[in-house]
């Protein structure tokens, strides 16, 4: 379907560089009305565009337009272990045990569908447009099913799906493993699941709608480094990027020297995990030393504010990063450890964040909203999305700002930013396709997703014990 929107307030247009300047800063808020859309991709902005025969037309009044936003860490399956009362003041290592180890082998295709539906949800409303889900429920005996159903709940909502594959190839990688008795893949299982997911899902290309990535859970626990090595060999073959969790707290550097007699980030290098095809979540416990090794190799980082909060983790060095020349993107992270899967959330506090610990003029709003949204897209490899720009796909986002809550706001077009949640989304589009309308995600129905995740919740429970 081709599509004129009309009549937007304000478009967001990314600075060329993330370096706050004032310059950059101007561009941003530039005005232009109209967004015209063919097969998929902006083909025209201006003002007072003219409708063709062939055109549904989005009224864009009392709105701005961003371009959708790319999350580059999430755990869709979490989606159903919010709040986890065993877990609430926990910080990770002991949390791990009490609420995603506890719970995952117990997750039924089914629950997982519902979970997935759920996550997919509360990002749609809040502006996102592509999902990187780590998805790790894997294990010996574990069904393909559970996959399958993450895939097909973001095909029916239209979001666009990166499922970075989990896994942990060593026994006992965390203690909850083995309390909970999950047995681990042997690597030649994971590939061979890994061989079948790729086959049957993956596409290649800059505006793919399914992507798969190479992610065992946790660099430094859940594989050893010769499979390590056989993992990143076989993702660059079929040049799939590469994804893991690396740093979110001081254990990780303690274990690697412990283990492998090395800081974490020099063992990831002599285990081929580092390079401009590599992002990592979290690396809240990066020194000088470990950001220059990322840097220097090109490798990204998905920035998780809320849940490094959550957790008591810290705050991850992003400007240090960004200075030193990497690529940073902004993650969710599971709704177990951020409650509100919102990325409007994680974009606002980033924007705090940093300048509670570095003052007023540390985070410039265009500078965070293109972490969150062209920065990821490029993460992703999905090069031709995350811009508002003739010839790049139309992943567009209208947030109305007409209530109250936005009134008395002078910079409109960052207004969402700036006032957070909650926000409203009034129609959302993926390449070109309408996946928000007039406020209701489409595919699914409220009221039966919660009746639906309530009931899950409650089997879970009684089969958890
Ligand atoms: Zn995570």
């Amino acid at each position: 379907m081709n599509t004129l929107i009309r009549n937007a307030r304000a478009i967001f247009f990314a600075p060329e560089s993330s370096s706050p300047n004032t310059a950059a800063g101007n561009k941003s808020q530039q005005a232009a009305g109209d967004i015209r859309i063919r097969d998929g991709l902006i083909c025209e902005i201006g003002t007072q565009l003219l409708p063709a025969d062939d055109e549904q037309i989005i009224d864009a009044t009392g709105c701005v337009v961003w371009p959708g936003l790319v999350n580059t860490h999430h755990h869709l399956a979490q989606s159903v272990l919010k709040g986890v009362p065993e877990g609430l003041n926990q910080a990770l290592g002991d949390w791990l045990g009490s609420v995603p180890y506890r719970f995952w082998p117990k997750i039924s295709p089914q629950l997982m569908y519902h979970a997935a539906r759920l996550g997919l949800y509360e990002l749609l409303r809040s502006g996102a447009t592509t999902c990187a889900d780590h998805h790790y429920l894997y294990h010996a005996g574990s069904s393909p099913e559970v996959e399958d159903a993450v895939w097909a709940a973001a095909d029916e909502l239209g979001i666009r799906l990166v499922l970075c594959r989990g896994s942990a190839t060593v026994q006992g990688s965390h203690k909850g493993m083995l309390k909970h008795g999950i047995q681990p893949e042997s690597v030649e299982l994971l590939m061979q699941r890994m061989e079948r997911s790729y086959r049957q899902y993956h596409q290649a290309g800059d505006n793919a709608m399914r992507r798969l990535v190479v992610a065992p859970t946790s660099l430094v626990h859940s594989a050893t480094a010769d499979d390590l090595r056989t993992l990143a060999a076989w993702a660059r073959e079929r040049q799939l990027k590469l994804h893991s969790h690396l740093l979110e707290v001081s254990f990780d550097d303690i274990q690697a020297q412990e283990k492998y007699g090395q800081r974490a980030i020099d063992y990831a290098a002599s285990c081929d995990w580092l390079g401009n095809d590599v992002w990592f979540a979290h690396l809240v416990k990066s020194d000088e030393y470990t950001i220059q090794q990322l840097a220097a190799s090109g490798t990204g980082i998905a920035h998780c504010p809320t849940s490094n909060c959550r957790l008591g983790s810290g705050i991850a060095p992003a400007l240090a990063m960004e200075n030193a020349g990497m690529n940073i993107t902004l993650g969710v992270d599971g709704s177990a450890s951020a409650e509100s899967g919102s990325m409007i959330q994680e974009l606002n506090l980033a924007w705090l964040l940093h300048r509670a610990v570095n003052g007023a003029d540390a985070t410039h709003a265009e500078q965070i909203i293109r972490w969150g949204s062209h920065n990821g897209a490029q993460l992703l490899g999905l090069n031709n999305c995350g811009d508002i720009a003739v010839g790049k796909a139309a992943d567009l986002v209208l947030y109305d700002i007409g209530s109250p809550r936005f009134a008395g706001v002078h910079s409109e077009v960052i207004a969402p930013l700036l006032c957070a949640e909650p926000v409203s989304v009034k129609y959302s589009l993926i390449n070109g396709r309408v996946v928000v309308n007039n406020g209701q995600v489409c595919g699914l129905d409220e009221a039966e997703l919660v009746a639906e995740v309530r009931a899950g919740v409650a089997d879970l429970l009684r089969s958890a014990g």
